[in-house]
């Protein structure tokens, strides 16, 4: 352009002018004339002649031509600068997105928070809760080259009217007592936090005084990061009360578990104590208390049964419910059984195979089922009982057959929930808690094995036991 125009100098320059001027001097001629660029920007374009040149109406009419021209290319800079940013900002809000997505509580929000957003936009960031007028700090990022002061406590009541109305406020409209104390020398933003519409805390951004706060992209973004931020705390503060409701629940159901244990424990004590009586005087009983005598020891019976079965109980529900095993012959293990519920009558036969059966057992435990399988099948039936043990491939099955009350089919699943008990027992008024069969699956259960029942109504049942054979090794 100087070449052409025989300039002496030429250059863009900012400033506003609407219109050519061409000014004469002693030594140089003056041409300035408005750079056409996108609104809010203000450039002129300025050449210096020699006073000898003469500008006519043609040289007009080309230099405004040419700094259209100028004017097209420099807005195609702009508009390529602006749509960088514009994406460049897209892409670090859906960073500070994606780091949000993965914390849970507050604590970890608002510290993930604070360094990726510090980091993205190289600002030193903090996030304050509001404990009415105070504002107290839970999250902290600073960036070198930036002395922000971010005390941990500050008063915010000047600030408070402030936050209400305004989403974002700069540095020049911020108090300044609260102004100072956080961003000292430092140009600084607030921006409020409303979670379910009630201000929550601040977050405060301070960055060098160069910074220009007012561009429109620069709020856009902050008030995205700040609604990101506003879920993020509002999701966290859910997920913690669930969390405590889920604590206090478990707490309530442990202390429900240990008063059960502690109960039943501290009841069997005396009820065998009883029993013990009972059962000295049923040796000799005077014939007027007989009968009384009788009843007497088959009630002490039955709570100690009760008891029994809610220390299982307790246990099974218990954290760690851990068995004590050795590897035991189960043809011993069910001929005790069976002669220990024989006392006093035969009605229960028993079948076993002529080779060992070597399971891994918790005895203690699995008495307990047996127990009640026995009983069970003693309780609910009159006729004789079949107790067969087999074994075939990997599994040793136990069956114990009765002839009994039998349970209709629809409740047959129902027998094996806590507290489950069939409609025909219940008719009958055969004494009962529906904790038995529950607690017989969760022991056979962790031993490896299952339990099944089939029955009839009025015809009898069938409880049949699987457990995993153990492979002993022949000397
Ligand atoms: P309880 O016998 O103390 O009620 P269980 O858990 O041992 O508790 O048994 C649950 C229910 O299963 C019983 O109430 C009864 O209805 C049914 N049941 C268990 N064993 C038999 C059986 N041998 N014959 C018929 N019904 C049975």
């Amino acid at each position: 352009m100087r070449g052409s125009f025989g300039a002496l100098q030429c250059g863009v320059f900012a400033g506003e002018q609407n219109e050519v001027s061409v000014t004469r001097q002693k030594d140089e001629t003056s041409v300035v004339l408005p750079l056409p660029v996108e609104a809010g920007t203000h450039l002129v374009l300025a050449l210096s002649l020699p006073p000898s040149r003469v500008i006519d109406e043609v040289d007009i009419v080309l230099l405004r031509t040419l700094a259209s021209y100028i004017g097209l290319a420099l807005s195609n800079v702009q508009l390529y600068a602006q749509e960088r940013s514009r994406r460049s900002r897209a892409e670090s809000l859906e960073r500070v997105v994606r780091m949000l997505r993965d914390t849970q509580t507050i604590e970890e929000v608002l510290l993930v928070f604070a360094a990726t957003v510090s980091h993205e936009v190289k600002m030193t960031c903090a996030a304050y809760e509001l404990d009415r007028t105070q504002a107290v700090r839970r999250a902290f990022r600073p960036v070198e080259g930036v002395r922000a002061g971010f005390p941990e406590r500050i008063d915010v009541a000047p600030l408070l009217p402030l936050l209400d109305r305004e989403d974002i406020t700069a540095s020049p409209a911020i108090p300044a007592g609260v102004r100072d104390a956080l961003f000292g020398s430092a140009d600084g933003i607030i921006i409020s936090l409303r979670i379910d519409g009630v201000l929550w805390g601040l977050l405060v951004f301070a960055a060098p005084v160069t910074t220009d706060w007012n561009e429109p992209e620069r709020r856009l973004y902050f008030q995205t990061v700040a609604s990101h931020l506003e879920l993020a705390i509002a999701g966290a503060r859910g997920f913690e009360r669930i969390q405590q409701l889920a604590r206090a629940l478990s707490e309530s159901n442990e202390f429900k578990d240990d008063l059960l244990a502690m109960l039943a424990h501290d009841f069997k004590g005396p009820l065998t104590v009883i029993l013990g009586y009972c059962e000295l005087l049923l040796e000799n009983p005077p014939e007027q208390v007989r009968d009384e005598l009788e009843t007497v020891y088959s009630q002490t019976q039955r709570l100690v049964r009760l008891s029994e079965d809610a220390v299982a109980l307790a246990q099974t529900q218990a954290a760690g419910f851990a068995l004590d095993r050795a590897t035991l012959d189960l043809r011993d293990v069910l001929s005790e059984s069976v002669k220990a519920h024989n006392r006093g009558h035969s009605r229960i036969s028993l079948a076993v195979p002529d080779a060992p059966v070597p399971v891994n057992l918790d005895s203690a435990r699995f008495n307990h089922v047996m127990d009640n399988l026995l009983m069970n099948a003693l309780k609910y039936s009159d006729a004789p009982i079949a107790v067969r043990l087999t074994a075939t491939g990997s599994a040793a099955t136990i069956e114990v057959a009765d002839r009994g009350i039998g349970i209709p089919e629809s409740e047959i699943t129902s027998v094996f929930a806590r507290f489950g008990r069939a409609s025909n027992a219940r008719r009958k008024g055969i004494a009962g808690s529906g904790v038995g069969l529950y607690v017989s699956r969760k022991i056979v259960e962790v031993h490896g094995g299952s339990i099944a029942v089939q029955s009839r109504e009025a015809q009898g049942s069938t409880f049949t036991v699987t457990l995993p054979l153990t492979r002993v090794h022949q000397a």
